[in-house]
């Protein structure tokens, strides 16, 4: 029996983006297309390694919804699973939507040891000084939350219950991105300090094995009088830790040595390479809190931006909004957003992570 396949995949062009093209496979054989199910399977699981990995971003946005006040709660609880659930897409998009990527991360360090005095705060003063084309290259999560903040906001004007719940999964996202200090480097995935998967690690490994020990209790939502430079300090914050990332990481590779720093992995009968659970161990140790310190920083924020956003928006009343029907053509977009750029980033996170296949 004859089994086509036909599938997009995406050619790297640089390290940050993709071409996509359509491939036809012809599988001739009923074990090569079992074969070929199970590794889809490793990927869509080693795929989940990405962003905040996708468990962190859903992890930040379902706590941000315990910190709202008792006039909000109630809508964002009976929407939750929407906004974890989509708390994803944009990294899922970011290699199918032209423009995505950059807002993602800022490459702080390319401007300079003082980049946070240099580089202008508005956008429309940084690209005055830098060019568009310029700040786009070396990313501009920063000045993206205040587009989305603005978006939300009007949201909250129009009381459209679709693009308050879109707009707040997604705010949430960016949020999370500026709060990882991996997010604000030219050197993000260690590439040029002889790291390379420290990106993933410190995200995702790190987070997947250790976050269900973390402090959750927050403290209620705050208005945020000036949203901008709150943004600002997060990426300044998250660049400062920086520093003790790659300096622990290398310090243990030195301590432990590549062979205890390493293990192998089954996973879906293939054999993975991937940090081990004592080096992750270790350093997540010795980094001494920092990244529970983010994700409560992201989480804190996150609740903190929904909250200024309906304030701004006229504080409308949310409860009165809860019987309004989501429509399914909206739920099936979104659907589709999350389908659709899977397997572009699929390639991606293969690229990416450090876990590959040694068979
Ligand atoms: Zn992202």
């Amino acid at each position: 029996m004859t089994f086509i396949i036909i599938y997009k995949i995406a050619i790297p062009q640089g390290m940050r983006n993709v071409k996509e093209k359509y491939v036809a496979l012809e599988i001739k054989s009923f074990l090569a297309m079992q074969r070929i199910i199970v590794l889809c399977l490793f990927l869509m699981e080693a795929c989940s390694a990405f962003g905040w990995g996708f468990f962190g971003h859903r992890r930040i946005n379902r706590m941000a919804v315990f910190t709202l006040p008792p006039e909000m709660i109630t809508f964002y609880k009976h929407h939750i699973s929407f906004l974890v659930n989509n708390s994803v897409n944009p990294d899922q998009r970011r290699y199918a939507v032209k423009g995505e990527a950059e807002r993602h991360y800022i490459d702080l360090d390319i401007y300079g040891k003082d980049a946070y005095n240099i580089l202008p705060h508005r956008w429309t003063d940084a690209v005055k000084q830098y060019t568009e084309d310029t700040l786009k290259t070396y990313g501009i999560v920063p000045w993206h939350i205040e587009v989305m903040k603005v978006r939300l906001t009007n949201a909250f004007r129009r009381r459209d219950v679709e693009q308050i719940l879109k707009l707040s999964a997604e705010i949430g996202h960016y949020i999370g991105d500026c709060n990882v200090p991996l997010h604000t480097t030219h050197n993000y995935n260690g590439q040029y300090t002889n790291q390379y998967g420290i990106h993933g690690f410190w995200e995702s490994r790190c987070v997947e094995l250790f976050s269900d020990d973390y402090d959750y209790f927050m403290e209620r939502a705050h208005y945020i009088e000036n949203t901008q430079e709150y943004v600002w300090d997060a990426v300044k914050q998250a660049h400062t830790a920086l520093d003790s990332v790659f300096r622990i990481e290398r310090e243990l590779t030195l301590e432990m040595g590549e062979d205890k720093k390493w293990s192998f992995e089954a996973r879906f009968g293939r054999t993975i390479k991937t940090y081990s659970y004592e080096f992750a161990y270790r350093f997540h140790e010795r980094l001494n809190g920092q990244i529970e310190r983010q994700m409560r920083r992201a989480i804190q924020m996150v609740g903190d931006f929904w909250y200024t956003c309906w304030v701004d928006g006229g504080k409308p009343d949310l409860d009165l909004l809860l019987g309004t029907e989501i429509r399914k053509e909206f739920e099936e977009e979104n659907e589709k957003e999350r389908d659709m750029a899977a397997d572009v980033e699929l390639q991606k996170t293969v690229r990416k992570h450090p876990e590959s296949e040694v068979e």
